[in-house]
């Protein structure tokens, strides 16, 4: 089991490092909210728990919640509150975060708690679409490219989504049309070329293209 731990109290940190390495974790540690998010988003799945901080230089540990879970990202996280405010615990839960302890605490219930998270399945939460950089959760209804939010109109959104979950297929105008506008639009109409240059501009970076078109055919998602 990997843990990460996020705490700018370096002093704590390192005391939570021996004490999870002394039984049998494996632990990093990172000292503020910018790097630890960065490493979330980046080795997420190198881990098993996350030990969060809420009061971090750079990001907050309920804006770190948030980021990620929005990003899809469903790895177990306990959040280490300082204050003992019921709007704290709200505020954690409803970021996303599994559970919370308010410091200081005793090693043993820390112990107690990561066993719990431990134990529960991961995939309460459900799974982001990914292809390559690009990362569309159908709940939250964002999409990431590179970790930065694009924002996307409600018939965008559909059109990507329809592009991501038939990924590396080529889509033509018709099954397009069909899929997302009613009948009125005909298929003579140049709606979806409209729809599909749009959205190629806001999710298109200079490193890499991912909506091709095939010609005379229609488009597809690089896989
Ligand atoms: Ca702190």
């Amino acid at each position: 089991m990997r843990i990460l731990v996020v705490e700018d109290e370096e002093k704590l940190a390192k005391i939570l490092k021996k004490g999870l390495e002394q039984e049998g974790y494996a632990v990093d540690c990172f000292f503020d909210g910018k790097s630890g998010q960065l490493q979330i988003e980046i080795n997420h799945e190198d881990y098993d728990l996350v030990i969060l901080d809420v009061m971090l230089p750079e990001i907050n540990g309920f804006e770190i919640c948030k980021n990620i879970r929005d990003q899809g990202i469903v790895l177990p996280i306990l959040m280490l509150t300082a204050k003992d405010g019921t709007e704290d615990k709200i505020m954690g839960l409803d970021s996303g975060a599994d559970d919370y302890l308010i410091k200081p605490f005793a090693f043993e219930e820390l112990l107690a708690r990561m066993r719990a998270l431990l134990r529960r399945p991961s995939n309460l939460l459900p799974a982001a679409l990914e292809i390559k950089d690009l990362v569309l959760n159908p709940v939250t209804r964002k999409v990431y490219r590179g970790g930065k939010e694009i924002p996307l109109t409600a018939k965008e959104f559909g059109l990507l989504e329809y592009f991501t979950r038939n990924a590396g297929q080529v889509l033509t105008r018709e099954q397009i049309l069909s899929h997302l506008w009613d009948f009125e639009y005909d298929s003579f109409s140049n709606i979806v070329d409209v729809h599909v240059k749009n959205l190629r501009k806001k999710i298109d970076n200079e490193k890499e293209s991912l909506l091709e078109t095939i010609r005379g055919v229609g488009y597809r998602l690089k896989k």
